[in-house]
């Protein structure tokens, strides 16, 4: 399994979206927008989408 990260909009930083998965589990999820806790980056709240997302190991 990967961390999830996405690139905050706010300060360009790879964030951890608390959702932990792998390439074929994240192709499957459907939801369009998926809305992650307190960035650790800047403190606010992301939505984000699965196109933006960045698995790391
Ligand atoms: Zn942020």
């Amino acid at each position: 399994m990967a961390k999830v990260m996405i690139k905050c909009p706010e300060t360009g930083k790879l964030v951890f979206t608390g959702v932990l998965a792998d390439k074929t589990m994240l192709e499957k999820i459907h939801i369009r927008q998926n809305k992650m806790g307190r960035c650790s980056a800047c403190g606010k709240e992301h939505l984000w989408e699965k196109e933006q997302a960045i698995l790391q190991d």
